[in-house]
């Protein structure tokens, strides 16, 4: 299957990872709208959110109040999170991720590289 995701999963394509188990990839978004957006991509090809099933989800849900504690220690000045799923003719790609955007949208304030090393340092 031609899928981005799949690819950036399997290293084909390099991404900017936070953090990684067996059931999913954390990585910055390449178009960050927010310094920290980053997406939390289930490591099997889900579609979208219809098809998750539910120990995925609780897992997702664990990995974000994980992702929470990492952005609130490593971040300066974040007031809250917006998390968010895409779906139908909003969601580009098609393959299940959950964003999550430190401060809310168009936040961005520093390039991608900065914000990556804050947050992994
Ligand atoms: P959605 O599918 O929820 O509309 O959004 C897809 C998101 O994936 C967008 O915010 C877009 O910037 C991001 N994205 C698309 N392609 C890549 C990629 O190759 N690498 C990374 N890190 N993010 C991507
Ligand atoms: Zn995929």
């Amino acid at each position: 299957m031609d899928c981005i995701f799949c690819k950036i999963i399997n290293n084909e394509i390099p991404s900017k990872t936070i953090y990684e188990d067996e059931i999913v990839k954390v990585i910055l978004d390449i178009n960050p709208n927010a310094d920290g957006h980053m997406l939390i991509i289930p490591k099997n090809h889900i579609d979208d959110f219809t098809k998750l099933d539910d120990n995925t989800l609780l897992h997702i849900n664990k990995i974000a109040n994980k992702m929470k504690d990492l952005i609130y220690n490593k971040l300066d000045n974040i007031k809250g999170l917006v998390l968010l799923n895409n779906y139908g003719e909003f969601q580009e790609v098609k393959h299940y991720h959950l964003h999550i955007l430190p401060n809310g949208f168009n936040t961005k304030t520093k390039e991608i590289d900065e914000i990556y090393n804050e947050l992994i340092s």
